[in-house]
């Protein structure tokens, strides 16, 4: 009887085995026809670069993003994994390569047979980090560009519209749904950009203080000066004679707010507003967005205008 049922627990166990194997070889090989099938995959780097894509694809096909929200994207290096998941997919889509400055590279190792590669930032004009920010690094050109296009609402929608042209080529029978979701998109981005033409119009101050150089295009869009305290990337360490010229600059302009942000440390920040009797405040830099307020629906432009609010308590004046 033990030797009967035992067995059977064999067979069993090898009939699971065995569907166990036919099921995962089917899921392998459903995995690659998809590109037959039609189902768009694209791989992108972070937050808005999957934001801005997953509003054009929507459910027509599968959008991954590559750096994780708790890491600075600044500071990420991808794995052989992560290369061999950019190499498999349709479409690639990073920001620039001053932000992912080891895209070059990687597009190297992967030889001719990989994804079509989208730079959203494709003819827009990057301004330069500011020669303050610069000191002490002049020979690190890697930074030398401001990357951060994705704050200013109107260079978002360029952006958008890139991405766009790019799925299109890639998937052409989808072609006028994902045209009819990003012109939807943009109309929304046009009206996050009047909001803040019109509140920021009003504004009694102009000048911020930052915790790294990350809103100068939206800083250049609505008229304000952007004084950061680390430069284009956060984790440039001010130095005692910078610290001292933001404190001068925050007296002399009676800045009562200093913006840190969600994913650096907040620490450089904290010691500049204790040291002032200023407050401090969360500018959201979107270089990175929890799973948590994606999965409560939150986006690029809640969060914008979470930071419109951020703004109006240190420039409107009450
Ligand atoms: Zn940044």
């Amino acid at each position: 009887m033990f030797k009967k049922w035992s067995g059977f627990m064999i067979i069993a166990a090898c009939f699971l085995v065995v569907a166990a194997c036919g099921n995962s070889s089917s899921k392998g090989s459903s995995g690659s026809s998809d590109k037959k099938s039609g189902k768009l995959h694209v791989v992108t780097t972070f937050y808005p670069m999957y934001e801005f894509t997953k509003q054009i694809v929507k459910d027509k096909g599968d959008v991954d993003m590559l750096i994780p929200s708790s890491v600075e994207p600044h500071d990420w290096e991808p794995t052989p994994k992560d290369i061999a998941s950019i190499q498999n997919a349709d479409l690639f889509v990073y920001n620039s390569t001053y932000m992912e400055t080891w895209v070059p590279s990687a597009e190297k190792s992967m030889g001719t047979d990989h994804a079509a590669f989208v730079k959203a930032s494709k003819g827009i004009d990057l301004i330069e980090g500011s020669d303050e920010e610069e000191e002490g690094h002049g020979h690190d050109h890697s930074h030398s560009m401001d990357p951060h296009v994705w704050l200013s609402p109107v260079l978002a929608q360029k952006e958008v519209k890139n991405i766009t042209a790019q799925i299109v080529k890639q998937d052409p029978k989808n072609k006028a749904y994902y045209e009819k979701n990003s012109e939807e998109y943009i109309a929304k981005l046009k009206d996050l950009d009047k909001l803040y033409r019109t509140t920021l119009n009003k504004a009694a101050k102009k000048e911020l203080i930052t915790q790294h150089a990350a809103f100068g295009y939206l800083a250049k869009e609505y008229g304000l000066k952007q004084v950061a305290i680390a430069g284009l990337s956060p984790e440039e360490e001010p130095s005692a004679a910078k610290l001292a010229e933001l404190k001068t600059f925050a007296k002399k302009h009676d800045v009562k707010i200093i913006y840190f942000e969600e994913v650096a440390s907040p620490k450089v920040a904290n010691t500049l507003a204790g040291e002032i009797g200023a407050k401090t405040e969360v500018l959201n830099t979107l270089e990175g967005l929890s799973q948590k307020e994606r999965d409560k629906g939150i986006g690029y432009i809640d969060i914008m205008e979470k930071n419109l609010d951020a703004l109006k308590d240190s420039l409107l004046v009450k």
